[in-house]
């Protein structure tokens, strides 16, 4: 575990990408069009780091589209060079076989919230007003920062996708991260899914009539096994010390919301990357 060095560039990718949005709800338009980029922590002109945004931009610094994208994910390396030699990135394959393990309790402490739903080009995310929801892992408390959409599923379970996965993103005092992770299945509607899809945003950066009330509790199937281990983001920086909790169980959405929101997305999900000497464990 990288926690203590990794800590202090979530850190970063937090004040930068919105993560800590309950302070600065979110910045995207600081510098054009580079809004959709504001999940990733690759730029914040103040926050990020200076020499990878440098090097990121070295022939193209007013294209935003330099920075980084799903569709030449290789060219990450050149935003973050940790997204090529980290040793424990994520997604990752899950296996049904993992071993049932002793694992600490994973308690969402959700409310209904009302925050800021915005396309930032690479995601679709809610960002709530309030900082109230917590989740406890154990004995370990965390604030809920943000949740956020990827298409198809990042992390496979069997070597098979989802049609998409569901983050919700959480950080302790010392800025470390856990997120839980939540596959969407097609199925029954969701009622906190029709909340968002009525505020859609469609535009990139496009952060005007998204203000938007939901129940996070509904976001969550029942069944709380999870699958444990330690990984990365899934967007450059790629830093690791991230604390992985994805859900055996996906959260059902209609078909016409399954199809809305990966319509919306496009293409957003990371390559699985190797397990390396990582432990996954199954716990309930
Ligand atoms: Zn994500």
């Amino acid at each position: 575990m990288r926690f203590k060095t990794a800590a202090s560039a979530l850190a970063l990718m937090l004040a930068a990408c919105g993560g800590g949005a309950s302070e600065n709800a979110h910045q995207e338009d600081s510098h054009g069009q580079a809004a959709e980029h504001a999940d990733a922590g690759n730029h914040g002109p103040t926050l990020g780091p200076a020499d990878a945004h440098a090097a990121a931009t070295p022939h193209a610094a007013a294209d935003a589209s330099a920075h980084w994208d799903y569709a030449d994910q290789a060219g990450w390396t050149h935003v973050a060079g940790l997204c090529a030699t980290g040793h424990e990135q994520s997604p990752i394959n899950l296996s049904s076989a993992a071993p049932m393990a002793e694992t600490p309790d994973l308690a969402p402490r959700y409310l209904t919230a009302a925050g800021t739903f915005v396309n930032n080009g690479h995601t679709l995310q809610f960002t709530p007003e309030n900082a109230n929801a917590m989740l406890t892992i154990g004995q370990d408390a965390y604030a809920f920062a943000q949740f956020h959409f990827h298409s198809p599923a990042e992390h496979t379970l069997d070597r098979r996708a989802y049609p998409l996965e569901l983050h919700f993103v959480h950080r302790n005092s010392a800025g470390q991260l856990a997120v839980v992770g939540v596959f969407i299945e097609e199925g029954a509607e969701n009622p906190a899914l029709a909340a968002l899809l009525t505020a859609l945003p469609v535009a990139s950066g496009d952060q005007s009539a998204t203000h938007v009330e939901i129940d996070m509790n509904t976001l969550l199937p029942t069944d709380r096994a999870y699958y444990s281990y330690a990984g990365s983001l899934t967007t450059p920086p790629c830093a690791e010390g991230v604390r992985w909790n994805v859900l055996r169980t996906p959260l059902q959405a209609s078909a016409a919301q399954v199809a809305a929101l990966r319509e919306a997305l496009g293409a957003s999900s990371r390559h699985v990357q190797p397990l390396g000497q990582r432990t996954v464990l199954l716990g309930s």
